[in-house]
């Protein structure tokens, strides 16, 4: 296996639902790749999307868009994203998705693998962190080469729900969720901060502190809870994904070694391995550069040993 080539600047989306048709849009009006591939098997659809983006391109800094039902639409791709999949229906949880899921990623990956045995591997299909895990074994890809857009969604819901609260630009806030992308995840409080001030530090207009631990945990599980409501009022999350995956992207072409909280399998991370949990990683043009140690206090590691552990878990149920 060779290392990423990303030289063509081409982004396969594989699935042309709702998540994969906002990151192919996404992704063309921001200019995040050269070249803009849809792959789905079902071909009325496939062909509608990639016609209807197509006829954007006047206006857009990205001018190829392409695609179809037959696989080698995806050859020689630098990144390719797996969107493709059942999704989660109003009242299911993501790993009760996980069965039907892996079969179809099973079929899709060593199809992939064949078109594009140097692409870089970003799993959005959900239960993402267990599907990272399932690509990485049946690819036998580095795992800086398959992983998840994992809680990178959440980080960006939570940190708009804290600008939100105290008025500031969702640019000051910085707080990371980490963890499975679902029920466990949690954020980072201990060193979460806006604009230099820790979290639990910030005050009023009256001198009162803001982030109690209550408001802490609403927030927390309102970042949690944000796809169930959304997926309640018009049954899918599409646009916030789509733009996190265009971000992703060009993190990538762009080798900017940026810092995202993205899912790959760990190795002795805390003591846990073999399970794909979404940990600050260094993001360049090899893909995850570095995991980071980040600082942790102790609830937040028992919170993600008890991430792991639900993860181990489905793995195991899948037979994994
Ligand atoms: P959707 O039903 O609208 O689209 C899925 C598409 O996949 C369909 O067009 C279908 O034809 C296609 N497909 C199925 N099997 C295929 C195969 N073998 N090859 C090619 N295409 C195939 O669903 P959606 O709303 O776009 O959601 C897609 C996935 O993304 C779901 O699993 C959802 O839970 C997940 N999701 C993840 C995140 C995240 O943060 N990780 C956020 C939102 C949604």
């Amino acid at each position: 296996m060779n290392a990423p080539d990303l030289s063509k600047s081409k982004l396969s989306i594989i699935g042309a639902g709702s998540v994969g048709s906002s990151l192919a849009y996404s992704a063309l009006i921001r200019g995040s790749a050269r070249e803009i591939t849809l792959f789905d098997l079902n071909e009325a659809k496939v062909n509608a999307e990639v016609a209807d983006l197509s006829h954007g391109t006047q206006f857009t800094p990205t001018s190829r868009v392409n695609g179809g039902n037959d696989i080698s639409v995806v050859k020689d791709s630098s990144i390719v994203v797996v969107t493709a999949g059942a999704k989660q229906k109003p009242g299911q949880t993501r790993l009760e998705l996980a069965a039907v899921n892996v079969d179809i990623l099973k079929s899709l990956m060593p199809q992939l693998l064949e078109q594009s045995p140097n692409a870089i591997y970003v799993l959005v299909t959900n239960p993402c962190d267990v599907l990272t895990v399932v690509a990485q074994k049946i690819s036998g890809l580095p795992t800086s080469q398959v992983f998840s857009t994992g809680t990178m969604l959440d980080t960006s819901r939570l940190r708009r729900a804290i600008a939100d609260k105290v008025r500031v630009a969702q640019s000051n806030v910085h707080a990371t969720i980490m963890g499975e992308h679902g029920d466990t995840e949690f954020p980072l409080w201990s060193t979460a901060n806006i604009g230099s001030i820790p979290i639990r530090d910030w005050r009023d207009h009256e001198g009162n502190l803001v982030f109690t631990e209550k408001v802490l945990a609403e927030l927390a599980e309102e970042a949690m809870r944000a796809a169930y409501s959304i997926i309640e009022g018009k049954g899918a999350t599409n646009y916030a994904i789509g733009l996190t995956g265009a971000r992703l992207v060009e993190a990538l072409l762009g080798r900017q070694r940026t810092i995202l909280p993205l899912s790959s399998v760990l190795d002795d991370y805390h003591g846990i391995s073999g399970v794909a949990l979404s940990v600050p990683s260094i993001v360049s043009g090899r893909g995850i550069e570095r995991v980071m140690d980040v600082p942790m206090d102790a609830s937040e590691i028992t919170m993600l040993r008890r991430s792991a552990a639900a993860l181990k878990q489905s793995l195991s149920d899948l037979g994994f």
